[in-house]
């Protein structure tokens, strides 16, 4: 199928109208890479000439709104999927020295810590990261832009290569380390040597990143089915020390080895539209060996027995996991209680008012992966019944129209775990930084 076959009719309608408002626009970043490599990418990004205002005056009679206050950006809403449309940046030109705010250091002398000046399409492709995410696709006049001129020729090569001095790009935003090797570990990509040897002298820098953008890093993987392989590729190029530290202290021990395992299992349950991608539920999964280890009389006995005061204990370890990434009330909450109800699962034989859990979906999930993964008892999917998530309308909030997010989240309906099976619980929306 050709490129522009492969492009959804209302994105090429999108860019076709900003075009002829006289603007120029393309599909950029991850999913141009996707379709060259002939995989289904998560979602679109278009980026335009245009203004947010110029933008939202082209889409008049749709619905689009602009978000973002420092990163201003639009969301067409084309019916349940967000496009995200924004307009082309430029590399910020004098990076002044910043005080980090919370831990008031002094942050590394190239530190991007805003990045919101408009440019033009070339600035745009050489502010991006890696050459292979800066090929730009019109699908109107079917043309590829490949604005660094290597980008092709390394995604041919499937090679991951800084655009500009490596040092330079990692110091500016160390998040760019952990991209790279999410490209290694999805893709079977590999590492420049010159990107690789600046992975290696720069990892310490992701101290200084962003905490609140390393928490997004991290619930985009616990969502990615290819997250056992970002963990494992972390840990080997040294960067799991800075993100999840727990993790990489406790990685030669048999509870990393399940966990890993139990991952695997999951990603392939999504693959095969058993189950969705939930943030929660992969949290509740990740710290399942250590409830385990910490909680359990002995090494026989399946699971745990609850006793008052347990749920403190499993938020604790599941603090302890994850620190120093700081999760929300929610998604805490969440895996919390999936966590608690996998005794009571295991070990009940009525599913009675269980069911009417709100964490009985996804609790009843890990059950189903732990029972693949280790048990392996045939009755077990029989005892508990499937049941759908409560749905629930992402975008109306009893108030406003809108729903108010943390994130600017996206969700394309093409690409739902389970074809549109599981509604979005609100627990864990798609995640968009500000590229
Ligand atoms: P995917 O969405 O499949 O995880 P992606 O490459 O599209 O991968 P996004 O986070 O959606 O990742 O970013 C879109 C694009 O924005 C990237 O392809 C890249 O061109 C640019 N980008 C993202 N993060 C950065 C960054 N830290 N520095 C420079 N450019 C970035
Ligand atoms: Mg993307």
């Amino acid at each position: 199928m050709t490129l522009k076959a492969k492009i959804a009719p209302h994105i090429t309608e999108i860019i076709r109208s900003l075009q002829e408002a006289g603007y120029e626009t393309y599909i950029v970043g991850g999913a141009v890479r996707d379709f060259l490599l002939d995989r289904t990418p998560k979602d679109y990004d278009i980026s335009t000439a245009a203004t947010p205002e110029q933008i939202k005056k082209v889409f008049r009679q749709q619905r689009v709104i602009i978000i973002g206050r420092r990163f201003r950006l639009v969301h067409y809403y084309h019916g349940n999927e967000v496009v995200e449309i924004s307009t082309f940046r430029k590399a910020p030109e004098n990076p002044q020295k910043m005080i980090h705010s919370k831990t008031q250091h002094v942050l590394p002398e190239n530190m991007i810590t805003h990045d919101n000046d408009f440019g033009n399409s070339t600035e745009d492709a050489w502010r991006r990261d890696f050459t292979v995410n800066a090929i730009f696709y019109d699908p109107v006049a079917d043309k590829i832009v490949d604005f660094t001129g290597m980008g092709m020729a390394d995604l041919k090569a499937s090679v991951v290569r800084t655009i500009g001095e490596p040092e330079l790009r990692f110091e500016e935003d160390p998040v760019r380390m952990l991209r790279a090797l999410k490209l290694v570990a999805q893709y079977g990509f590999r590492l420049d040597s010159a990107t690789e040897k600046a992975i290696h002298d720069s990892r310490s820098l992701l101290t200084h990143a962003s905490p609140s953008r390393l928490t997004l890093e991290m619930e985009k993987i616990l969502k990615n089915t290819y997250g056992d392989r970002i963990l494992r590729a972390f840990q080997e190029y040294g960067l799991l020390e800075y993100f999840l530290p727990y993790l990489s202290r406790n990685w030669n021990t048999p509870e990393c080895q399940y966990l890993l395992e139990l991952f695997v299992c999951r990603n392939q349950r999504i693959m095969d539209g058993r189950y969705r991608d939930s943030i929660s539920l992969a949290m509740a999964m990740l710290a399942l060996p250590f409830v385990e280890r910490s909680l359990r009389a002995s090494e026989d006995e399946i699971l745990w027995e609850s006793f008052c005061g347990i749920e403190n204990d499993i938020r604790n370890i599941v603090l302890k996991v994850f620190n120093p990434r700081c999760l929300t009330k929610k998604l805490m909450i969440s895996a919390v209680r999936i966590l608690m109800l996998q005794p009571k699962l295991y070990y009940s034989k009525h599913p009675g008012k269980m069911l009417d859990n709100p964490g009985y979906p996804h609790s009843r999930e890990l059950l189903m992966i732990q029972n693949a993964v280790k048990w392996k008892r045939p009755e077990l999917p029989e005892l508990w019944p499937v049941l759908k998530e409560r749905k629930k309308n992402p975008y109306h909030t009893g108030r406003g129209f809108f729903k108010k997010s943390r994130y600017r989240g996206k969700k394309d309906s093409r690409h739902e775990s389970g074809p549109g099976k599981y509604a979005a619980s609100g627990d864990d929306d798609g995640l968009k930084l500000g590229f």
